[in-house]
């Protein structure tokens, strides 16, 4: 009798010694805690168990308090689904209840501590991971300790198309992505590295819908590399989003210590420069960082610098670019495209430095340059007689301006042009991501008249269904569609087809990049209206322009 109570006893301390163990150890996971924060948990947690145990060891066990103890290890192993807020089982309560006020009591410190080191400005709110702060000290303790010459990697993680969901259904909803997101990066990292807390890698949210992770102990770049490619793996699987199933990605800069940095300020940089890298190349990969992509990215600060110098002299041009009717062979507008009157360089063309304006947002300054130029030369051209149409393109970061579509009406109003004389050209994929609210701007401004196209259609995402409710005039057809249709049977009938929807959905056909006769003809056979490209004109700068518009007819009579 009296070895089977001590027996039970044993059994009861042995299982309450699991049960502490897994709690830590989720309660760590749950929160991805650091070292020391296990540390201080541990003890505080530890504390109660003593109290625990010692009252076990005095009561005499019996089934109701075996049934007690079981219905508190599941209570605690619910902490690995985050639950810290259920009181003890009402089981405890009724047979230890000295326990049950303990746990209690335990839950509640744990939970006080939390609310604590979010006060303390640690972690972030929102997924409980530590915040930019407290990763920079931490992996800036690791670094120290590091051995000389002994490789680190960091992970700079941004998330695509987060806004989009963002925008579309919600802060709350953007919010509870980003927990699950922060989830699955714990369970990857979780995965990668379970022994030796020393090299135990560090998971942070950075801001926004970036998220860090530093590997302070790695073999190899391909080690990284292989921990990269399970982010990306992870984050490309659907997201179940109170029954929307969300598809988002993630793309990964890497830089490995110590060759592209041994500071936690430089390997950041480094990573960042890299995950750009992931990210023009479409997003969903991760890019590791090199000579080339440093060297990329000063060329790209300098533009940076330059530009915001080039916007306050006004060093930029307009070239015109006629359209014309494959119908009548009239001219029937043109479009105004950016050129960069460079101080060293000369004239650059916008694929030098559009990319750079566009990321840095510089292009809603340059976008207002274009405004105030189409306007004002409309006004000098329309006293000479032209009564053209000018286009010109409109950048998404433009539109998310609040004051782009009024300044727009005030520019035009303010040099007495009608709006019927331009039409803004939206990218595919600018023209599918806008927000309802700016889509109706859109609408109203088409209702005063302006024309509204879609640009580079065939080249971006297209959501066909909403094409027909979209309030627009033309699609231009992207140079890369028409490059085919003179020597591809394939790229005819796709040209043909994407002709047929369009007209399909009531709006004009204008092909762009057209080079050769022939290409305008087959163009003209699939009934397409318009045409641009270099088989009527390279776009030219003012003057040639207004002398090649009044010769115009004929030469487009002639090609036609
Ligand atoms: P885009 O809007 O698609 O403009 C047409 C581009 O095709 C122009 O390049 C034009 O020079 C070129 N092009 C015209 N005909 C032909 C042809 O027959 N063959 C070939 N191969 N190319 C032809 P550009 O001027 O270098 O402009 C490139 C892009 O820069 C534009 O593409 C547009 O996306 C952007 N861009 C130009 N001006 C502005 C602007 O004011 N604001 C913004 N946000 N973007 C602009
Ligand atoms: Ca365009
Ligand atoms: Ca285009």
């Amino acid at each position: 009798m009296r070895s089977g109570t001590a027996q039970k006893i044993s059994n009861a301390i042995l299982s309450c010694a699991a049960g502490f163990a897994s709690f830590i150890f989720s309660l760590s996971a749950l929160l991805y805690l650091t070292e020391l924060d296990q540390k201080i948990l541990a003890s505080m947690v530890a504390g109660v168990f003593c109290l625990m145990i010692s009252y076990m060891a005095s009561e005499r066990p019996n089934s109701e308090s075996a049934k007690a103890l079981a219905a508190l290890g599941e209570r605690l192993l619910a902490v690995e689904d985050g639950d810290l807020v259920s009181p003890a089982p009402a089981a405890v309560r009724k047979a230890m209840p000295k326990l049950a006020t303990a746990v209690d009591t335990l839950f509640a410190e744990v939970r006080a501590s939390i609310e604590n080191a979010h006060a303390l400005g640690m972690y972030d709110p929102v997924t409980s991971l530590p915040n930019r702060l407290h990763f920079r000290s931490e992996a800036d303790k690791m670094l120290v300790d590091s051995e000389a010459g002994a490789m680190s990697a960091m992970l700079f993680v941004d998330l695509d198309r987060f806004k989009t969901v963002n925008d579309s259904l919600g802060h709350a909803r953007g919010d509870q992505l980003l927990i699950m997101v922060a989830n699955r990066l714990r369970v990857v990292v979780n995965a990668e590295f379970t022994g030796n807390s020393a090299a135990r890698p560090l998971l942070a949210r950075l801001a926004g819908d970036e998220f860090t992770m530093y590997l302070p102990a790695i073999e190899s770049p391909d080690e990284v590399e292989r921990v990269a490619r399970r982010v990306v793996l992870a984050i490309s699987e659907p997201f179940e989003l109170c029954s929307h199933s969300v598809d988002i990605g993630a793309s990964i800069g890497v830089a490995i210590a110590p060759d592209h940095g041994t500071t936690v300020e430089s390997l950041m940089r480094a990573a960042d420069i890299a995950m750009y890298c992931a990210k023009s190349r479409g997003g969903g990969q991760h890019c590791l960082f090199n000579a080339a992509l440093a060297a990329e990215h000063q060329d790209n600060l300098d533009t940076e610098r330059a530009l915001s110098d080039a916007v306050q002299r006004g060093d930029f041009l307009l070239a015109f670019q006629p359209q014309m009717s494959l119908v009548t062979g009239a001219m029937v507008g043109a479009e105004a495209l950016l050129r960069w009157n460079h101080p060293r360089d000369g004239l650059r063309l916008p694929g030098t430095f559009i990319p750079v304006a566009e990321r840095t947002g510089i292009i809603a300054e340059i976008g207002d340059w274009v405004m105030g130029e189409v306007a004002a030369l409309l006004g000098q051209w329309q006293r000479d007689g032209f009564a053209g149409r000018i286009a010109f393109n409109i950048s998404p970061r433009q539109v998310e301006r609040p004051d782009f579509f009024v300044k727009l009406r005030q520019t035009f109003g303010d040099a007495g042009i009608p709006l019927s004389m331009i039409e803004l050209e939206f990218t595919e994929t600018a023209a599918m991501e806008v927000s309802e609210t700016i889509l109706a701007e859109v609408a109203s401004l088409r209702a005063s008249g302006a024309r509204i196209s879609i640009d580079d259609f065939g080249t971006g995402y297209s959501n066909i269904a909403r094409l027909q409710t979209m309030p627009i005039d033309r699609v231009k057809v992207d140079q890369s569609l028409i490059a085919g249709i003179e020597t591809s049977e394939k790229s005819r009938v796709i040209v043909q087809a994407v002709i047929h929807l369009i007209k399909g959905v009531g709006c004009e056909v204008v092909a762009e990049a057209v080079e050769t006769v022939s290409q305008a003809d087959i163009l003209r056979a699939m009934g397409c209206d318009t045409v641009q490209g270099f088989v009527y004109s390279p776009p030219m700068m003012e003057r040639e322009f207004l002398s090649w518009t009044q010769r115009a007819e004929g030469r487009a009579k002639s090609v036609a």
